[in-house]
């Protein structure tokens, strides 16, 4: 078969808008159809904006060892990304505080955040009461300065859909899938115009839209799941961050005159992606920051909710803020990151995964690409 193109990304949020980048600038060629008019309208946007550096999931993840894999993949994708986007970092010399309630778990926290290399600087109460004076900071037993900084993401996204479309990358926004037939893809765009594109890979960087499409084209139940949180938008508390890391405690960061907050542990499973908000549950967090800032005014603020998803692994029950990358159908690709943090590291194995795929006839091969054939020939030998 011919092939338009090496990659069709199906979703461009996040993840798609990144492995657009990263694998055009590979010299593939690339092409990226998303259903909106707008990228990246779904989660990717709808989110606190929160450039994670490890600090909160080194402590909230109850295994140990998921906790310190997942820090590590918060810090890389943290440092990728303030590389790669310096102006999307909004207020950078801000350090945010971290709060922990529980006195017996401060050891355990430390000791990961040592292990997972997170950045943190005790302070006094006094200081942390300079830093944040609207808060209070009453039966809290350890407050630190940390290096969590806020995203502006839609400056981010501008930027890797501007290097990618430079790379030669092609953009269908607006466009439905109607078929996919092997590796044929048949879309349909606003003015109901139809088209093919043939891809050798077909990645579906689709978020929440991945488990339909999968249904619908290739019959398969993927095992992901939704999973409901919502964020509170109101007038900037606060010149710093500031968050819990304990459950069930609100976690606020800053953008421009705006604070968004969202609420520890809060996701609830739900069997279809949906953004309406549930009441009871926005008002557990207006109680969360009123626990920060006693004397939060909620009128005029805003009640948001949004839906992640994960990939069901071997580990069923909990929900899983890991990345997942699986080849359900030869050819087709799913790729979901844990957050948004986690889209550098994610992209990166993506393309790794995908340069194994297809080669470069062009680059020789090294020694270590040869071995699984020198293996088999001298197998073949013995035998
Ligand atoms: C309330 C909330 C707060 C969060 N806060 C943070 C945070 O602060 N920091 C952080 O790191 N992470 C955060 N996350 C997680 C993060 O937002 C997600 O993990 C990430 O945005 C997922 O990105 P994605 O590109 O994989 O998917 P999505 O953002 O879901 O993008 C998928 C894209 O695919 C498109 N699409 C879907 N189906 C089709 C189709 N059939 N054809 C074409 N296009 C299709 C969609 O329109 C969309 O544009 C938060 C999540 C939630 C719910």
């Amino acid at each position: 078969m011919n092939f338009d193109y090496d990659v069709l990304l199906i979703g461009g949020g996040i993840t798609g808008l990144m492995a657009a980048q990263k694998l055009s600038d590979l010299g593939l060629k690339v092409a990226l159809v998303e259903k909106h008019t707008t990228f990246a309208s779904g989660p990717s946007t709808r989110n606190e904006g929160w450039l994670h550096r490890g600090t909160y999931h080194a402590s909230s993840i109850r295994d140990r060892k998921a906790a310190i894999q997942v820090a590590r993949r918060c810090i890389y994708g943290h440092k990728q990304l303030r590389r790669f986007s310096p102006e999307a970092v909004e207020d950078p010399d801000v350090l945010p505080l971290a709060l922990i309630r529980r006195e017996d778990t401060l050891s355990e926290v430390i000791s990961r955040w040592d292990e997972a290399d997170v950045k943190y600087r005790p302070i006094s109460r006094a200081e942390a009461e300079r830093i944040v004076p609207d808060a209070t900071f009453e039966n809290v037993s350890g407050i630190f300065q940390v290096a969590d900084v806020s995203l502006n993401t839609r400056i981010l996204y501008r930027k890797l859909l501007a290097l990618a479309q430079k790379s030669g990358c092609s953009f269908y926004l607006g466009s439905e899938i109607e078929v996919i037939d092997g590796q044929a893809v048949v879309m349909r765009d606003q003015a109901g115009v139809r088209m093919t594109l043939k891809a050798s890979t077909v990645v579906y960087s689709s978020g929440i839209g991945a488990k339909e499409i999968f249904r619908k084209h290739h019959g398969i139940d993927l095992p992901i799941r939704y999973w409901k949180s919502h964020l509170v938008v109101t007038k900037r508390l606060a010149h710093a961050g500031i968050f819990f890391l304990d459950p069930h405690e609100a976690a606020m960061m800053h953008h421009g005159d705006v604070s968004i907050i969202g609420f520890n542990e809060d996701a609830l499973m739900c069997a279809e992606p949906s953004y309406d908000v549930l009441k009871d549950r926005a008002e557990n967090l207006h109680r969360g920051i009123c626990r920060i800032f006693p004397s939060w005014d909620s009128r005029g603020s805003l009640d948001v909710a949004c839906v992640k998803v994960d990939y069901v692994t071997d580990l069923a029950g909990a929900r899983s803020l890991n990345i997942a990358i699986s080849e359900p159908v030869p050819g087709h690709v799913v790729v979901l990151p844990g957050k948004m943090t986690e889209a550098p590291y994610l992209t990166d194995v993506l393309t790794s995964y995908i340069h194994d795929k297809l080669d470069n006839p062009a680059i020789a091969r090294r020694p270590c690409d040869e071995f699984p054939t020198l293996e088999a020939e001298a197998t073949r030998e013995v035998a």
